[in-house]
């Protein structure tokens, strides 16, 4: 599978020009200028014209509830779960997979089954072992011999603090789990990351606080979310950035809206960061698709649950960029280079030689998702306009 894509713009994620890029075996080959290949044998060269296209690493989303989520309203709350296109058609070529609050009616093994299935479709994946709950209900029996045994286990996740849906763990719980998994990901050469799912609750991020104070466990090895879901939480979470630690945003689709409800938006927040001097690479946007979420109607009257879409990464970038002039070159490292390095997923996002051949072209003037690339495979087409024929035809 060879793919040469002609004079495009490169965001890698630094802005390295109008490039050309060229594809072999699912990795990027090379990136330079007037690239030329000339197979001879009938190999079948896919060109592609990039021109008024800007190509970006593929997405990284930390945090997919893959299986679906929610059932907080019952059981006909559970939300539904992705699928293939839901992710590609928002430019995302990884994903990380989760449960939630409900470990019970969807489970590990189905978790893995998903991501497994996922990855056959074309994209890569991985999983956080676990739910909402401590004590942690692993695959294998326990977090490090998960992290050994399963390969797309990169941590646990995403454990619930400061809400009323967790399973309320003491700091000691909290702690080991925490121990543990730092040790999983280093005796299996992963990052070994706990995803920490904070709520409303006054506490917010206290626990971590008190752990790398008081115990040998690197602050990297925490990854709380929802950072931004108030300002008194997204507060500490730059205080837990000054002191080298990770955040992840959770992405909104409606990014206006949810900062009229009191919400920090990921442009907003990473616009503090910056101003503060906290370096850009310590934060990750994640889009929590498939979760439940409450949805309001114009006067912010609460009127039932939805479900979440992977769709607001792109929209948060959008956003951070037009509204709150964030360079773009920054804000996609909250989906590429960022969640890579913290992670530690190999190959992936970045545009450079050698990398895997995961890109999301966009269309410069409509800023819309084009065309988009997992493993160097193509799974979103450039669109082109629908025929749907006339009435006169039929
Ligand atoms: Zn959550």
């Amino acid at each position: 599978m060879i793919t040469i894509i002609k004079k495009i713009k490169v965001y890698g994620p630094a802005f390295k020009g109008i490039q050309d890029i060229l594809l072999i075996g699912g990795k990027i080959a090379f990136i330079g200028s007037d690239i030329s290949a000339d197979f001879q044998n009938g190999i079948e060269i896919n060109t592609m014209d990039g021109e008024g296209k800007i190509a970006l690493p593929g997405f990284i989303d930390s945090h997919v509830h893959m299986l679906g989520g929610g059932g907080e309203g019952g059981y006909k709350t559970r939300t539904p779960e992705i699928m293939l296109s839901d992710l590609t058609c928002a430019g995302i070529t990884t994903a990380v997979g989760c449960l939630g609050t409900d470990g019970v009616t969807r489970n590990m093994m189905s978790l893995l089954a998903k991501a497994n299935g996922l990855d056959e479709e074309g994209i890569t994946t991985f999983i956080y072992t676990g739910s909402y709950q401590i004590p942690v209900k692993t695959l294998t029996g326990g977090i490090i011999e998960d992290l050994l045994a399963i390969d797309k286990i990169i941590g646990v996740g995403e454990i619930a603090l400061s809400d009323h849906r967790s399973s309320q763990p003491s700091y000691d719980e909290f702690v080991r789990t925490a121990a543990d998994v730092r040790v999983g990901g280093m005796l299996s050469g992963k990052a070994g990351v706990l995803d920490i799912h904070l709520g409303d609750g006054e506490r917010g991020i206290e626990y971590v606080f008190r752990a790398i104070e008081e115990t040998e466990i690197p602050i990297t090895q925490f990854l709380p979310t929802h950072i931004n879901r108030n300002p008194h939480l997204f507060e500490q979470g730059l205080n837990f950035a000054r002191k080298g630690g990770y955040i992840d945003f959770t992405g909104s689709e409606d990014p206006q809206f949810s900062e009229q409800a009191g919400e920090v938006s990921f442009g907003k927040g990473v616009k503090r960061l910056l101003e503060e001097g906290i370096s850009n690479e310590t934060f990750t946007l994640s889009s929590d698709a498939q979760g439940s979420l409450p949805v309001f109607n114009e006067n912010n009257e609460y009127i039932g649950l939805g479900v979440g879409s992977a769709k607001c990464l792109w929209t948060e970038i959008c956003h951070a960029v037009l509204t709150d002039q964030i360079p773009l070159e920054i804000a996609i490292k909250g989906v590429t280079a960022n969640p890579a390095k913290i992670l530690k997923l190999q190959g992936k996002g970045r545009l450079e030689k050698g990398y895997d051949a995961d890109l999301c072209i966009i269309n410069e003037a409509t800023m819309e998702i084009d065309t988009v690339f997992a493993k160097g495979q193509l799974m979103v087409k450039q669109k082109e306009p629908m025929v749907l024929g006339t009435f006169e035809k039929r």
